[in-house]
């Protein structure tokens, strides 16, 4: 692949959100970014730490991100900003906190899409000179949520175009599973097939499903692997999550393997990251959409060239972090008003001031979320976490909020709440400096029609119940839960 360099002055929308005011995202209006490196972000969905190797998961589930781990950085504690799929990346592609960039729910009539004035990674690279593109593996991550700005080539895998993605069946209107979600080994060919196109630096985001849902399983091989006869239900649903965590690894190796042939691998920063983890039965609950470790510590691994190698930092990060950071390794600022700031410090061995990680989860104003009926304290949950102390907050029950040391008690076992209120009470102070809290939270009205099918959607509800799942041949085959 050649790189050509074809630079434009940065123009980045300027956009005002509840106080914060985005600017360009350059020092200097205009100014080039020092470095050339392509950026490959790779986006996990439903995949918690634990279950990769490289964090201590066995048996090995994740060879070729273990690989990538040793050769570059792997962050430890690294914290997601919502337990929501298009929400939280929403964060991770702007480095803004949800009640910032605006995308609050995955279903409502309003405060599910991504406001045009926002700027994005591929926005911003692309009014660098960058070639970007996006091959992705469902609806939720889809140009119905505003993702596809600033992207070249948008291929969301959708065999059914995001706005018609909606059957009518029986009353209600239903999202076609099959049709609108692809296994990680096509969007993997989408992706090479489409990188071999590039003509110069590109940024490409590249986002896996495999881990959200049983529906699309992986080979037969693989399956055999991890999910045996005789294995009770929920011992069941965890080798099978086992196993599509395996296969997407496999998966992320040949783009991995691809790069390299090409010879872009040296030149490329390599940010891999899960939207968010997945109940598997802790706390009660099999699915995501809440705010406990196993749905919010995510895994985060980045190789960045001239950056350290076989790193592992401790230290707390967050999702809105990563903007920045790939914004500090090509040189340039990131907008003024993001939430995130460059890691780089902390990869450097260097002291950093403590970071306080947000996560939100408002399922009360979720139409397509039945939690909030099935599981009514968690119908509005608010997080802030220092990484040592981290409260849980639920403004509208505030008696029941929840406060753990995820140092010694990373499960959240023990509820320190009444006993610590002095750190309950910091993270308050932390939460109100947020002021994420919403009464009312949506902003803009959008299009009649699609307000009509948003609506109809709210009876579908989504999150089940705290059982585990049925098993992958039983389950209904046109619905789901995004
Ligand atoms: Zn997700």
């Amino acid at each position: 692949m050649r790189h050509r360099r074809i630079w434009r002055s940065a123009t980045v929308a300027v956009s005002v959100l509840a106080g914060l005011v985005t600017a360009g995202c350059s020092k200097t209006p205009g100014e080039r970014p020092k470095a050339d490196y392509n950026v490959l972000l790779v986006t996990l969905d439903t995949t918690r730490a634990d279950y990769l190797s490289c964090y201590g998961h066995t048996p090995e589930t994740s060879p070729n991100l273990d690989a990538l781990a040793r050769e570059g950085i792997r962050f430890a504690k690294a914290i997601s900003q919502s337990a929501a799929t298009p929400v939280s990346h929403a964060s991770i592609l702007t480095g803004l906190n949800p009640y910032q960039h605006g995308v609050r729910v995955i279903y409502a009539e309003e405060g599910y899409r991504l406001p045009d004035n926002v700027p994005t990674l591929a926005t911003l690279l692309k009014g660098h000179g960058w070639q970007t593109a996006a091959y992705l593996s469902s609806f939720t991550v889809s140009e119905f949520y505003g993702f596809d700005r600033g992207f070249d080539t948008f291929d969301s895998g959708l065999k059914v175009p995001a706005h018609e993605s909606f059957q009518k069946g029986d009353g209600v209107w239903l999202w076609p599973v099959k049709e609108n979600q692809r296994r990680s080994d096509a969007t993997t060919d989408q992706a090479i097939a489409g990188l071999k196109q590039a003509q110069g630096p590109f940024c490409a985001w590249v986002h896996y499903w495999d881990p959200h849902d049983p529906q699309v399983l992986p080979p037969d091989d693989v399956m055999a692997r991890f999910v045996s006869d005789g294995m009770d239900m929920p011992t069941r649903r965890r080798a099978i999550y086992a196993a599509e965590v395996f296969y997407m690894d496999s998966q992320f190796g040949r783009l991995i393997q691809y790069l390299k042939e090409a010879g872009e691998y040296e030149k490329t920063i390599i940010v891999v990251v899960a939207d968010h983890g997945e109940g598997l039965g802790d706390h009660d609950w099999w699915f995501h959409r809440i705010l406990y470790q196993e749905q919010i510590h995510v895994p985060l691994i980045m190789r960045v060239p001239g950056w350290p190698s076989g790193k592992v930092v401790s230290d707390l990060v967050r999702t809105v972090d990563i903007v920045p950071t790939i914004l500090e390794a090509l040189g340039a600022a990131p907008p003024a008003g993001v939430a995130g700031r460059s890691v780089r410090p902390l990869v450097e061995g260097q002291a950093d001031t403590v970071r306080i990680a947000y996560a939100d989860a408002i399922n009360a104003f979720d139409l397509n979320s039945k939690l909030a009926e099935q599981r009514p304290l968690d119908e509005m949950l608010h997080c802030a976490t220092d990484g040592t102390w981290k409260l849980i907050l639920r403004p509208r029950l505030e008696d029941q909020s929840e406060l753990y040391n995820i140092k010694d008690d990373p499960r959240e076992t023990k509820n320190l709440y009444a006993q610590e209120s002095g750190h309950a009470d910091r993270l308050k102070v932390e939460l109100a400096k947020c002021n994420g809290f919403v009464n009312k939270p949506f902003g803009a009205a959008v299009d009649p029609d699609v307000q009509a099918r948003l609506r109809s959607l709210g009876y579908l509800g989504g999150d089940s119940s705290s059982t585990p799942p049925p098993a992958p041949t039983t389950r209904p085959a046109t619905t789901s839960r995004p």
